[in-house]
């Protein structure tokens, strides 16, 4: 078959054969998907992967000038992230003009009520659509190349006048990795009994399914990109992200959300779009399209995917939410299967929310399309209908958002703090999603305008959460959350923010931030021979091990240490024979300084070390957060399967071995154990790809302590490490049920003893991110066994909350959240809360890094 690119436009190249259902184009014509790709796009098991779906919007863009493909930026493994841009002829040759206007409009401070009209009556409506964040919800990727291709040939004068008011930015896949691998993965497995199922790897290189979870934070290349088309280069006023959800409730979830709502968002927010998604529901109805739901599942609280976090940033953001084949594979429901069981939809019937139950019955791919079709339509519509009302909604939220704050006051955050690149970070990240963010240059300090039109986010990353205690029905059960409850960042990141005031002179010495405001490294005493650091910046962890890697010799000191009348507490970084200290020091943004006596305390020096980290088949999010940091900070991490976990002499291959929060039934075999009431049915993966680390995998581990390495446990796994391993410690938590203690994922007050060297550098209190059903009690081991408590939770539960929401929060009374044992030459480290949520907890990321330091530590 001739290349799809080149035959495009049928009738001046050879025509392509095409199955007896595709009609052809005619002459002149822009093909269909299906007539492109040579084969009926939204047919059951025929799916088209990225790069088809990409050529496709090339093809487009080069046949019509109602499209133009922009190139966003690459994703992790390279593939180009593109966003189609579709609107009439006339929108898309004055885009620049749109973008300006749209810029103008989310900001308009200094304007005239006249000039706000003026741009609203000259703008066009801004609007994102994206889908596939989770890669397996396959359906609107296909459903995109139909949608694009009917805009571009329309000639009727309905969607004429659509595209004339609005500017659609489609973006067809937010995770094109995966899209590709489930495609791949499908093809592969085609005809067989594995058709359909699941992949065993995650569907985001690093983050799987949680890149819906990065949107504020944007650690990952593919929500940066779009973060960066989003808020500094189109200004969207109306963002529809559209996935898929399980296969056996309603057919497709649109907005208006259920509770709980943001409390920080403005509420103009919510009536835009509980209108859009009447509209979208309203349509549905009147092409007999059952099944459709509102005011369920979905509430609006937690900042999650691009769209969720776009409603702090005055911007509309909708979710629909379609029920799921097995990829191209048809699913069929009997009616007793069918189910609510979910907030806002107890029971599956007939209900205010939910008039017309779909009834059961084969589901296909082609449905979930038409459904998002005639949704993606009523989006167009609506925001068409209701340009003008929409602009003016945009500007006038972003005035109210200034009016939340006031002009002489700020966010202060200093460079000069325990750690300046957390600082440095925060600080930039907020300017990053968009917010406006300063710089004072001879304070080396940044500060943040509490009245700017972006002052709703601001105030929701930098100040402390209470989860709204919602109630459906009287009595005591509040609607539990959906996700986690906290994302307080100062918090996360340890990064101390002050509110000031500043006078009109001093606020005139205040400049844009720009990218160069970072922390300097500097270097006291350039003429000594041997360095040191103190230990408490993250930026420390990367320089040892580059200099580990580099064979250079790298100490941590055993006692406190004064130099030069500065005082360097237990566990700073002792670096010896150093050539070139200022490159050292400008590298990393450290301050290195020089000690020119014999260092007479005990140092322990580092070696080389060979690091492992547990990777299941069953794909572990925790997994792939965790190698991402892990390699950000330059640890020379392997991973290790269950295969090899169960044949590998592992005390022969790696020194430290990391385990990452995965339960204990999915590390010994390979699923994981069904809830109470829970079907315990469980679809295999291929043989090569089943079942868990097993009894062989447990005796290799066990024999890898006992030769000396060190196992780091993070949360669900320090379940399997206390069952299996005899150490003197039980989970307290271990049998407490939902009811009795609940924490999704809140930030506790805890201590931490950082004269471990698994603490080092560390402060003495901390907010630690619990997510789980996981708190320690030791007992006194017997003379082999040595155990420390190393963070552990306050006496009293009145003190416990710092950000978000728990329930029992006495059953952490007095007990542990980290514990550090030797056993013989091995060395055990369980980190019962989350050390690493998502690259997002900066503030205790060291103590992970500090574990696995302690594993390639010898006393000198
Ligand atoms: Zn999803």
């Amino acid at each position: 078959m001739p290349s799809p690119r080149l035959s495009f436009v049928l009738g001046f190249t050879a025509v392509l054969s095409f199955g007896p259902c595709l009609l052809q184009a005619q002459p002149g014509q822009i093909q269909t998907p299906s007539q492109f790709l040579g084969f009926t796009v939204g047919a059951d098991r025929a799916l088209a992967d990225y790069g088809q779906i990409a050529s496709y919007f090339d093809a487009l863009a080069k046949s019509s000038k109602r499209i133009e493909v922009e190139h966003l930026g690459p994703t992790t493994q390279g593939r180009d992230l593109f966003a189609a841009v579709i609107s009439s002829e006339e929108n898309i040759k004055n885009k620049k003009m749109f973008q300006d206007i749209a810029r103008r409009l989310a900001d308009p401070r200094g304007l005239t009520p006249g000039e706000i009209e003026d741009l609203v009556s000259r703008g066009k409506a801004i609007v994102f659509v994206t889908c596939n964040s989770h890669s397996t919800e396959i359906g609107a990727t296909q459903m995109f190349m139909e949608w694009a291709h009917d805009l571009v040939t329309a000639r009727d004068a309905e969607t004429l006048r659509r595209l004339n008011d609005v500017i659609l930015v489609l973006i067809p896949s937010l995770n094109p990795d995966g899209q590709h691998m489930v495609v791949d993965w499908y093809r592969k497995y085609l005809g067989t009994k594995y058709e359909g199922g699941r992949m065993p790897w995650l569907y985001h290189p690093y983050v799987g399914h949680d890149n819906n979870r990065d949107w504020y934070m944007l650690t990952q290349k593919e929500t940066q990109a779009v973060n960066r088309a989003a808020y500094h280069t189109w200004y969207p006023q109306v963002w529809l992200d559209e996935h898929q959800m399980g296969s056996t409730g309603p057919r497709l979830f649109v907005p208006p959300h259920t509770n709980p709502v943001a409390l920080n968002v403005h509420p103009l927010v919510w009536r835009t779009v509980d209108n859009i998604g009447t509209l979208m529901a309203w349509r549905l109805e009147e092409q007999r399209k059952s099944g459709v739901v509102y005011g369920a599942m979905y509430d609006t609280y937690w900042p999650g995917g691009g769209e969720g976090t776009a409603c702090w940033k005055n911007v509309c953001g909708l979710l629909t939410e379609a029920a799921s084949t097995q990829m191209g594979t048809p699913v069929e429901i009997v009616p007793g299967e069918l189910r609510g069981d979910t907030k806002g939809l107890i029971e599956y019937t007939q209900q205010a929310n939910f008039p017309n139950p779909w009834p059961g019955g084969v589901w296909r791919v082609r449905d979930i399309m038409d459904y998002e079709r005639t949704a993606s339509d009523a989006l167009l519509e609506a925001c068409a209908d209701h340009r003008a009302e929409i602009l003016r909604g945009a500007a006038s939220m972003a005035l109210d958002a200034v009016k939340l704050g006031s002009p002489d006051v700020f966010y202060r955050i200093a460079l000069d703090q325990r750690d300046p690149h957390s600082a440095a970070h925060l600080a930039h990240l907020l300017r990053e999603n968009g917010a406006e963010v300063l710089f004072h240059e001879p304070e080396h300090a940044f500060y943040v305008p509490t009245a700017q039109p972006m002052a709703r986010f601001v105030n929701e990353m930098l100040g402390v959460q209470r989860y709204p205690e919602v109630k459906h029905v009287p009595g005591p059960d509040i609607v539990p959350p959906y996700d986690v409850t906290a994302w307080s960042l100062p918090l996360m990141m340890g990064v101390t923010v002050e509110k000031v005031t500043r006078s009109k002179d001093e606020r005139s010495t205040l400049r844009p931030v720009n990218g160069t405001d970072l922390p300097q490294g500097s270097v006291v005493n350039p003429d000594a021979g041997q360095f040191i650091i103190s230990h408490e910046r993250n930026a420390v962890s990367r320089l040892v091990n580059d200099v580990v890697k580099q064979e250079g010799s790298v100490s941590l000191t055993a006692a406190d240490l004064k130099v030069d009348g500065e005082e360097f507490v237990k566990g700073a970084v002792l670096l010896e024979k150093v050539k070139d200290p200022a490159a050292i020091a400008n590298t990393y943004g450290l301050q290195l300084v020089g000690v020119r006596e014999t260092v007479a305390i005990p140092v322990e020096k580092l070696q080389r070390f060979r690091l492992g980290m547990y990777k299941p088949w069953t794909g572990s999010m925790d997994e792939g957060w965790t190698r991402w940091l892990l390699e950000q900070y330059k640890f020379p991490l392997q991973s290790i399967n269950t295969k090899e976990m169960k044949e590998k002499k592992l005390g022969a291959s790696f020194d430290v071995i990391v385990l990452p929060d995965i339960s204990k039934d999915v590390i010994v075999d390979g699923k994981r154990k069904a809830e109470e009431g829970e079907s315990k049915y469980f679809v295999d993966l291929p043989p090569e790809y089943s079942g868990g680390i097993g009894k062989e995998g447990v005796k290799n581990l066990k024999e890898f302590v006992e030769q000396g390495g060190t196992l780091v446990a993070m949360a669900s796994a320090c379940d399997y490490v206390i069952d299996e391993f005899n150490i003197p410690v039980v989970n307290a938590l271990a049998r407490s049920r939902r009811d009795e203690f609940n924490c999704p994922g809140s930030l506790i007050r805890a201590y931490v003893d950082s004269t471990h060297p698994v603490a080092y550098g560390m402060p003495q209190e901390i907010a630690a991110f619990v997510n789980q059903r996981m708190a320690f009690r030791t007992v006194p081991p017997a003379a082999d066994v040595t155990r420390r408590v190393l963070v552990w939770y306050p006496d009293d539960e009145k003190d416990m909350l710092v950000s978000g929401w728990i329930a029992g929060a006495e059953k952490l009374e007095r007990r542990a959240a980290a514990v550090a044992f030797t056993q013989g030459k091995g060395k055990i480290v369980l980190f019962g809360f989350r050390i690493q949520q998502r690259a997002q907890t900066e503030s205790t990321f060291k103590l992970l890094f500090n574990a696995i330091h302690w594993g390639a530590m010898k006393s000198r």
